[in-house]
């Protein structure tokens, strides 16, 4: 009987050549450049435009743009990669640079006209960040009840309306808006365009003081009669629900890489803390009841990022991946809040104090949970696709 051997898949978390070498870059990079600043970003809650020149520097700002337009030519796992890397270290930076990857550079590749492609992707690789405006007061979980207007004037749209909780906004040259052409069309009216910080009638507004990720931006946009070139409308007109479901879906597994990003960190913080911290004679580390705490944390971020990387290699594979999406981003987020708690615990009274990362951490973790949809939201694509 002859036996026929099947060409095994490769494991998930062992990664080919250039993931590891990326990977090794980011993370020297993170712990080199990122984690003197983490503590002096969260305070002033700012990330310094030289370390973002740094992160255009290290490729880590145009990781799917094709070489062609200056960018790394690397894939979505990639990106995932160096969000997860950059968050072990500042959640605040991993979500800068997902935000630029997962969502703008992303929306670009994707519904970018030639044109389009061609006068931003070069940008967006070099020196200027990007920015994602869905989010309205009015429609947050109900996103297309958006009511930002955008009125046909011949060569240009003309754009009115308020934007909040835009991420990376303080930092950003160039945004993808979404607007309605028509309010009675429903979802059916929603357009995105691609607007730039300098067009006539766009403003960046307040800044929001946030619980955790501080460093990273969110503030309101404003957009009083904006210009924007027709050229500039991204995808189809009245299509826009469809980019931003579809760049959402994405999204939300450079999510689920920060909240793992975030745990590992966490994790390792509390392992050296715990081998050091002496209590009744030795290292808490020697307790039983810490061993067993910390072994649960590390099957949780195990689980967690098996579920991250197959939707992310899932993506890569042109395999659909909505429903693993979901999985990853909930359970990757509430798993991030567990371990940072713990974590917390771990280090006692040291935990509650900003000499040591893990308060940062437990604060940063709790945004997982709330953007690129709720973990409500999220249940309910999960429930739609295996329940119908
Ligand atoms: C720090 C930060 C950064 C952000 N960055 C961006 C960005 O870059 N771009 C952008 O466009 N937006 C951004 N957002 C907005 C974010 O995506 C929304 O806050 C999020 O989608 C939730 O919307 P909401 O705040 O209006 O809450 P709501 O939709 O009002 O939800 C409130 C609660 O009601 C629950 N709920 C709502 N509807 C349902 C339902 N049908 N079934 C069950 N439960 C429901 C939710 O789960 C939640 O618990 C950001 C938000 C924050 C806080």
């Amino acid at each position: 009987m002859t036996h026929q051997i099947a060409d095994a898949a490769a494991p998930l978390t062992v990664l080919a050549e250039d993931e590891r070498i990326f990977r090794e870059s980011v993370r020297e990079f993170a712990e080199a450049q990122v984690r003197p600043l983490v503590r002096e970003m969260d305070e002033q809650a700012k990330i310094p435009r030289s370390l973002v020149d740094r992160l255009f520097d290290l490729g880590v700002m145009g990781v799917e743009v094709p070489e062609a337009f200056g960018g790394s030519g690397g894939r979505f796992f990639h990106s995932v990669l160096a969000v997860e890397e950059l968050s072990r270290v500042d959640p605040s930076v991993g979500v800068l640079v997902d935000v630029q990857n997962t969502l703008v550079i992303n929306a670009l590749l994707r519904w970018g006209t030639d044109d389009l492609r061609t006068r931003y992707l070069p940008r967006l690789a070099a020196q200027a960040v990007g920015a994602y405006a869905l989010s309205e007061a009015g429609s947050g979980s109900d996103a297309f009840a958006l009511t930002t207007r955008a009125t046909d004037a011949g060569d240009d749209y003309v754009l009115t309306g308020r934007k909040l909780w835009i991420t990376n906004a303080n930092e950003a040259d160039i945004f993808i808006v979404f607007a309605t052409v028509d309010p009675a069309a429903g979802y059916r009216g929603i357009t995105a365009f691609v607007v730039e910080r300098g067009f006539p009638g766009f403003a960046v507004g307040k800044k929001e003081d946030k619980l955790g990720i501080r460093a990273s931006s969110t503030c309101e946009l404003i957009l009083d009669d904006c210009r924007v070139p027709r050229a500039n409308v991204l995808g189809e007109v009245g299509k826009g629900y469809k980019t931003a479901i579809e760049t959402l879906n994405e999204g939300r597994i450079g999510i689920g890489a920060q909240m793992i990003g975030l745990a590992r960190g966490a994790l390792d913080a509390a392992i050296q803390y715990t081998r050091t911290r002496k209590q009744f004679g030795k290292a808490i580390a020697e307790f039983q009841a810490v061993q067993h705490q910390i072994a649960r944390a590390a099957v949780e971020l195990e689980a967690a990022t098996l579920t991250v990387y197959n939707a992310a290699r899932l993506r890569d594979a042109g395999r659909p991946f909505l429903t693993e999406a979901a999985i990853c981003k909930i359970f990757a987020s509430e798993a991030a809040e567990r371990i940072a708690s713990l974590a917390v615990n771990l280090l006692g009274g040291n935990g509650f104090v900003k000499e040591y990362p893990v308060e940062k951490f437990y604060r940063d973790a709790k945004i997982g949970q709330i953007y690129e949809g709720t973990s409500n939201l999220q249940l309910q694509t999960i429930a739609k696709q295996i329940i119908g």
